[in-house]
């Protein structure tokens, strides 16, 4: 590969993601540990699953976690199992991820976007109230890039009106809030595994928290038919289960999460220390009592099409998370205000832009990374 990498037709000199490394060097213990399920002759909803909801529930510091199929099944289920149906609202935020409002759908409710912080990219929890109505029945903020959404004040606001709780972590897995894990704020914490995630897996996957024995108990009827124990359902459900080759795998990288997101948090510094200052670059910070786990590293700046163009060129894989707010897609543009509706989260869509994060970066690529997007803003020329 040419140091001058040129873009076109060559492989980058900086991906933004790449499981091969991780891969390259965990390879033995994964397949030991594939091997053992497959040699086991249980290949659902068996012992494996069971072993990693005990971790899962204990590393989010909830009393229950209920595994299945994938980040959006564990939203659908959530809001299903704290009581969301056909015709209920569900406040939420249009500067999210496309399944966050498709699982309001799929659970028959209707998502109301609040608006976001332009400081955090998180729900603004202060204005949140002003989308509450007669119709409302849950509240959905999103832990956003990695960091803790301000789950505190929504908690009181959804007691004091009478409203659920559920947090979309599939971000965020491991984040804190005033030393607390996001997941155990509301009344269920929805993760993803999609292999991307903080804690991904090897396919798709999800997993539904709780510290509320009934709603635990309904989680797990709702991903297996709407069956109980034995066997007679109970209500409508679905099949939304957890494989056993993919819940050995999420256990044993689970036990190397910390050092994963460490790493992630060395990418990050490296980023901070080189690149403040330059431009008009504006870059992440964790808020006020928030850890980070940099699920991405984002930043902001007026001149994103010209840095993002520039980047791809030079070799340097980046990606706007999110290009266009729900609110202005055709799929959920009928339950939002229309453009100019939601001001910050319209700004922060067309200045966004997330560098590569992973915790396989090495230094000498974040160095690229430093030198590129310096290199633009200076009108030099890097390496
Ligand atoms: C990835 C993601 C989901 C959905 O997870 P899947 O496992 O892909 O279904 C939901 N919400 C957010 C914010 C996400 O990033």
């Amino acid at each position: 590969m040419s140091g001058a990498g040129d873009g076109a037709g060559r492989a980058p000199r900086v991906r933004y993601w790449d499981f091969r490394r991780y891969y390259a060097a965990a390879r033995e213990r994964v397949l030991a540990r594939l091997d053992g399920v497959l040699a086991s002759g249980r290949l659902v909803l068996g012992p494996e699953v069971e072993r990693f909801e005990r971790a899962f529930a204990a590393a989010c510091g909830a009393a229950h976690a209920v595994g299945v199929a994938s980040g959006t099944d564990a939203l659908v289920l959530a809001l299903r199992a704290v009581g969301v149906s056909a015709g209920d609202e569900v406040v939420t935020v249009a500067n999210t991820a496309v399944p966050t409002a498709a699982a309001i759908r799929l659970a028959g409710a209707t998502p109301v976007f609040a608006e976001v912080e332009e400081s955090t990219f998180l729900v603004d929890a202060s204005r949140l109230e002003e989308r509450i109505t007669p119709r409302t029945r849950c509240l959905l903020p999103v832990h956003l890039f990695g960091q803790g959404a301000d789950v505190a004040t929504l908690g009181a606001l959804a007691r004091r009106r009478g409203l659920a709780l559920v947090e979309d972590c599939a971000q965020a897995c491991g984040a804190t809030v005033d030393g607390r894990r996001v997941g155990s704020f509301g009344e269920v914490g929805a993760f993803s595994f999609y292999p991307t995630k903080v804690l991904g897996g090897v396919g798709d996957g999800g997993m539904a928290v709780t510290s509320r024995g009934e709603l635990a108990g309904r989680l797990r009827r709702l991903r297996f038919y709407g069956m109980g124990p034995e066997g007679i359902a109970e209500e409508d459900g679905v099949n939304s289960r957890l494989d056993e080759l993919q819940a050995a795998f999420l256990a044993q990288r689970l036990e190397g999460l910390a050092d994963e997101v460490a790493r992630r948090r060395e990418v990050a510094a490296g980023y901070a220390a080189g690149l403040s200052g330059v431009g008009d670059l504006v870059l992440p910070e964790p808020g006020p009592g928030r850890s980070h786990q940099y699920y991405v590293y984002t930043v902001r700046t007026a001149r994103r099409e010209g840095l993002r163009r520039r980047l791809a060129e030079r070799g340097v894989e980046t990606k706007v998370n999110y290009p266009v707010p729900l609110h202005l897609m055709p799929a959920f543009a009928r339950f939002g205000g229309g453009p100019g509706s939601l001001p910050v989260t319209e700004r922060l869509a067309g200045e966004v832009l997330s560098l590569p994060m992973h915790p396989e970066l090495t230094g000498e690529e974040v160095a690229i990374v430093v030198d590129e997007v310096r290199a633009f803003f200076t009108g030099g020329r890097a390496g």
